[in-house]
């Protein structure tokens, strides 16, 4: 029988300053992801158990400090922490604004969004700035300069079709070195060129097999995208 691969989370990569940590990334269960520089903390796609992981791993003033929030879109495994995060953050007193860049049309972050201010707004303590966004610019913030593109990730709607869910991959580029982050995604050659020489590509392999490769990329497919990139994670693989 063909050995099964499987990625040892945490996944941590650093260069100088610039550090991401994978805390998790399992299809259907919770992804979550921290970038963070000298000035800056940033969340990736917090999945159930963000909240966990972050205070297993970082201080209270370390997480009232994590100024953006960025989604590749908006299935529960990569969104599901978000209420917890939102609400630590305010139980906690965060002064500073919290940023929320995500795909335009994803109705679940929205949807928190509305909920959340609906239960919290007479006693949040701080500011969330909500940002949908497309592939159109890029940006910068506390220095990193953020490009998102366009990926291609589908669900199966009630009567068993494939649908686009709006869906997007970010580049992080700080002091001349990039990441390359693809969320969830089929193959696309969007992201094969994003990927390309990026000091680090995060490939998600999350195809069961070659018959679900239009949700999902294959281990194989996943990989010869990643060796384009000087050094390369997979995740988000089947369990
Ligand atoms: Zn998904």
């Amino acid at each position: 029988m063909k050995k099964k691969y499987k990625p040892k989370y945490p996944l941590v990569w650093q260069k100088d300053d610039f550090f991401i940590k994978i805390y998790c990334s399992i299809p259907n269960i919770a992804t979550g992801i921290i970038l963070t520089t000298e000035r800056s903390a940033f969340v990736i796609d917090p999945g159930d158990g963000i909240l966990r992981d972050l205070n297993r791993d970082k201080s209270a003033a370390e997480i009232l400090a994590i100024s953006d929030i960025f989604i590749s879109h908006g299935h529960h495994d990569h969104v599901g922490g978000v209420w917890s995060l939102l609400t630590y953050l305010s139980v906690m007193k965060k002064k500073t604004p919290l940023n929320i860049f995500y795909p335009e049309g994803c109705i679940e972050i929205e949807s928190i969004y509305n909920a959340f201010l609906q239960v919290y707004s007479h006693e949040l303590t701080y500011k969330i700035n909500l940002h949908p966004i497309n592939n159109s610019r890029s940006f910068v913030r506390k220095r990193v300069k953020i490009k998102p593109f366009k990926v291609n990730h589908k669900e199966i709607d009630d009567d068993g079709n494939p649908v686009a869910v709006p869906s997007l991959g970010f580049k992080f580029t700080y002091n001349g070195k990039s990441i390359c982050y693809g969320g969830d995604t089929a193959y696309t050659e969007t992201l094969v060129k994003m990927a390309m020489g990026s000091d680090l590509a995060i490939i998600e392999a999350g195809a069961e097999d070659e018959s679900s490769t239009d949700l999902h990329m294959t281990i194989e497919q996943a990989s010869e995208i990643g060796k384009t990139a000087k050094d390369y994670f997979l995740v988000h693989v089947p369990d």
